[in-house]
């Protein structure tokens, strides 16, 4: 018998659909997942903006209220009252999709690559796409550190020490987790996929100037690109899930939040009337985010003046809610604090006026 479902690549997208099905006693039918090594999962970390009636469901491990962004020259901090910025690590998630999934008899993850279709009531793809099919990228290097006494830092560094590129925007991300450990990312968004040795030297010399007296160890290290944008569909082996099914928003990269409500919704679907839908982003946040990059790849040296604006003229739950984009009131939001010129002469495609 062929599945009745069968999911392509176990990794956030897949096992989060898989764990939503496991909370249904009695499917339909069997349900396999084929991922070639789930433990990678657990050498990432996973970051989001949160509501109190969603920590449940996004089971965040940290969070904090505060988090900030810069440029050279300014720093904008943010004290959120309805939204935390959260953290789940990948390890978590990972042991907990994997104990829903065993202790349900008819959902069976099988370390195996696949190469064809596989034949299935509901086939789901969620193979990475190939990163010369990004239209932006975002490029980062990371290391997680533990030091032998307290870094200091409470609030979340989003986007600090923002500075134009010539392909892009670079900045590092500071993510404490805990007292003693912290997160640092140096990051692009780039339309050429960055070097991620050269981001990681970036990290080296961060940690040597800015934590010069405190001593510290490596725990791990992670290193991706994501898309930002797509510039042509990729072929799929039914319907497409996660990144590759546009669950990772074009402009951030954010993607935790969006895959685990959606794939939420779709096991409803499959298990209340036996119909596997595809995700739909609503069109406002495409054509927006589009209008970001198209800035971003044509004046990457006015982006972290545009942010800093942003961020400052935003209150910061209304800068959280955006950059979730929990409806469409947060673009206009977003737009009434934006500097008007730039976003319309690049609605106009007039670059140079800028
Ligand atoms: C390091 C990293 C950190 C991130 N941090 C954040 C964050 O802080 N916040 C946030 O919101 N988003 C974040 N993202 C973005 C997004 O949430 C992740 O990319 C997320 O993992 C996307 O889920 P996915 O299921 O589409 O892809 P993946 O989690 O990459 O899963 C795809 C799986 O498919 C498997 N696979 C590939 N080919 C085959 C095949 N032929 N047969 C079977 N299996 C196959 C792979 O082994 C992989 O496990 C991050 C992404 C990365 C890479």
């Amino acid at each position: 018998m062929d599945p009745w479902v069968h999911i392509i690549g176990g990794g956030l997208s897949g096992l989060s659909l898989a764990s939503s099905l496991a909370r249904f006693d009695d499917l339909p039918g069997r349900v396999v997942i084929s991922e070639p090594n789930p433990e990678a999962l657990a050498s990432k970390t996973f970051s989001f903006w949160f509501s109190g009636d969603e920590e449940a469901f996004l089971r965040p491990e940290y969070s904090s209220s505060r988090w900030t962004l810069s440029d050279e020259n300014h720093r904008v901090v943010h004290q959120g009252t309805r939204f935390q910025y959260g953290t789940r690590s990948g390890d978590h998630f990972l042991d907990s999709a994997l104990q829903e999934i065993h202790n349900h008899s008819q959902i069976d993850l099988v370390h195996e690559f696949i190469d064809t279709r596989p034949k299935a009531t509901h086939c789901f793809d969620s193979r990475p796409c190939a990163v010369d099919t990004f239209q932006l990228t975002q490029s980062f290097a990371g290391m997680e550190v533990i030091f032998d006494q307290p870094h200091g830092m409470s609030e979340a560094g989003l986007m600090e020490r923002m500075r134009p590129t010539d392909s892009g925007l670079q900045f590092v991300y500071l993510l404490p987790l805990g007292p003693d450990k912290l997160l640092i990312e140096h990051t692009e968004f780039t339309a050429r996929p960055a070097d991620f040795s050269a981001l990681a030297a970036l990290n080296d010399r961060y940690l040597s100037q800015e934590f010069a007296n405190k001593p510290y160890q490596l725990v791990r290290t992670e290193a991706a690109h994501i898309p930002m944008g797509f510039k042509q569909r990729a072929q799929h082996w039914g319907i497409p899930l996660g990144a590759r099914g546009g669950m990772t928003r074009d402009a951030t990269g954010y993607g935790y939040r969006t895959i685990r409500y959606a794939c939420d919704q779709i096991a409803a679907d499959l298990v209340k009337y036996d119909v596997a839908r595809p995700f739909r982003r609503s069109a406002v946040t495409t054509w927006a985010d589009r209008l970001f990059l198209n800035l971003i790849e044509n004046r990457p040296d006015i982006i972290p003046q545009i942010l800093m604006q942003i961020s400052h003229r935003m209150t910061p739950d209304r800068f959280a809610a955006f950059m979730m984009m929990r409806s469409p009131s947060d673009l206009i939001h977003m737009l009434r604090a934006a500097p008007a010129k730039p976003f319309t002469c690049a609605l106009l495609g007039r670059y140079r006026w800028i």
